[in-house]
């Protein structure tokens, strides 16, 4: 029987990376918000890999974060080793990893959900939405509970009609033990809401006591204090390593030898999986040339001996698992505490979706999270706390907070889900983004944190610490241009040292920092050299006067071709445009530009089938029907 249980203004299905964020934003922006998950316990879960970051995701923790979320942060209180990886390659490609100990992950984001000031917390099922016409209205669980809510935001995750499978074997389940949500899936496709299935898989778990680690590579963390977020400080913790060992051909052997076995090649498991994410049945069939594949062996946290096996991901049978684990060197005598398997889901096509993350056909519901069919712990958090600044602005009626692939990854990767859909669990690439060297992990608050404190969400001591680094980052920038380093010996020695070329006169510490085999601490030991900082933000700013000073040239370069991509970009289309009415486009065209119906014709020029004469079309249309006025809808287009 149904009851009035409570009302909100946003509500948030789902406490995984994506509901967290999207929660915490409505919260904070003013909104009473109730966040509903089917496991109290099982807060911010880390069903796979325990770590945060690497190439892309490092980029989108940190916009995340610049925004005024909770990944960064919680990260940084969590992670028992962090490093700094491609160290060699340009600040584009640099990207900070952490390992999480999971369950303090899932503590910490628990203590900041519960004292939320807005934000209430509870265990429930939900079964239904309340949808009056086409706007929703609330939530009604499967004890008859009913929430309502003009916002509501799907983050449900892996768990939509969640089926697990190792081997021969398949059960209705939710990652690690949990149970599905089958009802609920079943109901989103009669709204008429188009879902698709995917899967993705995760690896064994072993048990630390029965590895032999003299048989592996140590994986040690960086000294360096890294940290995720611009509000950490400064981060004292203990390193724990990663282990590195190899598959080899016996246990290539094994797996070629149970591909029977298999339920990805017997068809058992029709869910499309990650490409970059394959399963090792999946890299031993597609790389047979290879002798071995890595593998890490993660630890899960300081206080468990779980072992997670990264490489290994499969839904081989239990038996074939145990078999090939005790072929690789350290793991001969294995202990296996958790199986790998496989999980099937639904996911919700994207391209149902505004850049708001708003559905196109339900007013008021959002989505976000790997029900939009990404795959990634941070791809999630990024789209939630976009849901949720977006459920908010909804329900303030303020204008939508759009991030443009200029701006953001997670405008590359939000923009790359509704016009491009998914035709696999996507996962964000550096190569996806057209200006990587604009979207760097190191610059995300001078692109983001301003756009957030207006929206709401950054708060004015965030915003207070970043306008006071964003001013010393300027006035160290017009310090090393006209600070100009005297012609001594003592220059000349250090330059010498540094296998640099002595000077002929006084340089500017700009030009000299302009040699690529200078580093700015290389310049520190020079006259007026070292800049005077605060020490918390000291390494913040060295970073940031060194990048703007030496890729100069090509951020100049790279934010001409953004202004020339923009005028695409702010070409909007009318939200009435009748593409059937539109004369000279291609039936096909038309079909995809109805089905997408981008908001400009940057964005139509990205939709897969659409040509540059069909976007050359448009504008010629676009611009008759401005010069006209629309003065008759009928015969508009
Ligand atoms: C087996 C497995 C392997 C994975 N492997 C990888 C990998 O290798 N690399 C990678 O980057 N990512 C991987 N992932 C994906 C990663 O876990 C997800 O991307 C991430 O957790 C998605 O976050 P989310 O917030 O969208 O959903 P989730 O973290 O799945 O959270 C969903 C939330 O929704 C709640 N929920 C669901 N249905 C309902 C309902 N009806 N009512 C109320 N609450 C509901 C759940 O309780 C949960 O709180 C894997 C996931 C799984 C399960």
């Amino acid at each position: 029987m149904e009851y009035q249980a409570g009302t909100y203004d946003v509500i948030v299905i789902g406490a995984g990376h994506s509901g967290c964020e999207a929660a915490l934003a409505s919260a904070r922006m003013g909104c009473r918000t109730l966040i509903l998950t089917l496991n109290l316990d099982n807060i911010a879960m880390m069903p796979c890999n325990p770590s945060v970051g690497g190439p892309a995701k490092a980029q989108l923790v940190r916009e995340v974060d610049a925004l005024g979320g909770e990944m960064g942060l919680n990260t940084d209180r969590s992670a028992i080793q962090v490093r700094m990886l491609n160290t060699a390659k340009g600040p584009a490609m640099r990207a900070l990893r952490a390992q999480a100990d999971k369950k303090l992950y899932q503590k910490n984001m628990r203590r900041v959900l519960e004292n939320q000031p807005g934000l209430d917390l509870k265990q429930v099922l939900v079964e239904k939405l309340v949808v009056s016409g086409n706007t929703v209205q609330g939530i009604i669980s499967n004890t008859g509970a009913k929430y309502m809510a003009p916002a509501v935001i799907l983050t449900t995750g892996t768990y939509l009609k969640g089926r697990i499978i190792i081997g021969d074997l398949a059960f209705s389940g939710g990652p690690q033990g949990q149970f599905p949500s089958v009802g609920f899936a079943g109901y989103l496709r009669g709204l008429g809401l188009e879902l698709g299935r995917f899967k993705t898989g995760t690896p064994a778990r072993v048990d630390k006591r029965s590895i032999d680690f003299s048989k592996m590579i140590i994986q040690p963390g960086d000294q360096k204090n890294h940290k995720f977020s611009f509000l950490s400080g400064r981060v004292d913790r203990e390193q724990v390593p990663c282990w590195l060992t190899y598959t080899n051909e016996t246990t290539h052997r094994i797996i070629r030898d149970n591909l029977h076995r298999s339920p990805l090649f017997s068809g058992f498991i029709e869910g499309i999986g990650p490409r970059y994410c394959p399963s090792i049945e999946d890299k031993v069939v597609r790389f047979a040339h290879r002798p071995g594949h890595q593998v890490f062996i993660e630890p899960e946290g300081l206080e468990t001996n779980e072992m997670y096996v990264q490489g290994m991901s499969t839904s081989l049978p239990e038996d074939v698992q145990l078999e090939m684990l005790r072929t690789l060197k350290g793991l001969e005598n294995v202990q296996v505490i958790r199986p790998g398997y496989a999980i099937e889901y639904d996911y919700l096509l994207p391209t149902q979706l505004k850049h708001s993350l708003e559905c196109k056909e339900i007013r008021g519901l959002f989505s976000a999270g790997q029900i939009n069919g990404t795959s990634g712990y941070e791809e999630a958090a990024a789209q939630g706390i976009i849901a949720g600044i977006n459920a908010a602005c909804y329900v303030q009626q303020k204008e939508p907070f759009i991030l443009g692939r200029a701006e953001a990854y997670i405008g590359v990767m939000i923009d790359d889900l509704i016009t491009k859909g998914a035709g696999e669990p996507y996962r964000l690439l550096t190569s996806r983004a057209e200006h990587r060297l604009l979207l760097r992990q190191d610059n995300a608050d001078l692109r983001l944190t301003e756009a957030g404190y207006k929206v709401g969400l950054v708060s004015p001591g965030r915003y207070k610490a970043f306008c006071k680094k964003k001013k010393l980052i300027e006035a160290d920038l017009e310090r090393v241009n006209k600070t100009y380093i005297p012609v001594t010996e003592e220059v000349q020695t250090v330059l010498d040292q540094s296998g640099s070329a002595p000077l002929s006169q006084s340089a500017s510490l700009a030009s000299l920092l302009r040699r690529p085999e200078l580093r700015y601490e290389r310049l520190f030991s020079l006259p007026g050299g070292r800049p005077d900082l605060p020490e918390e933000l000291f390494d913040e700013v060295v970073e940031e006067v060194e990048i703007g000073v030496k890729y100069a040239g090509y951020i100049k370069k790279e934010t001409e071709q953004v202004k020339k991509y923009t005028k695409l970009e702010e070409r909007w289309i009318p939200e009435d445009i009748n593409y059937a009415l539109v004369e000279g486009l291609a039936n096909e065209a038309k079909q995809r530009l109805e089905k997408i119906r981008p908001r400009s014709l940057g964005q139509a020029s990205r939709i897969s089938g659409i040509t540059p004469a069909d976007i050359a079309i448009l504008m010629v249309r676009l611009e008759q029907r401005r010069r006209k006025g629309a003065v008759n809808e009928s015969t508009a287009i």
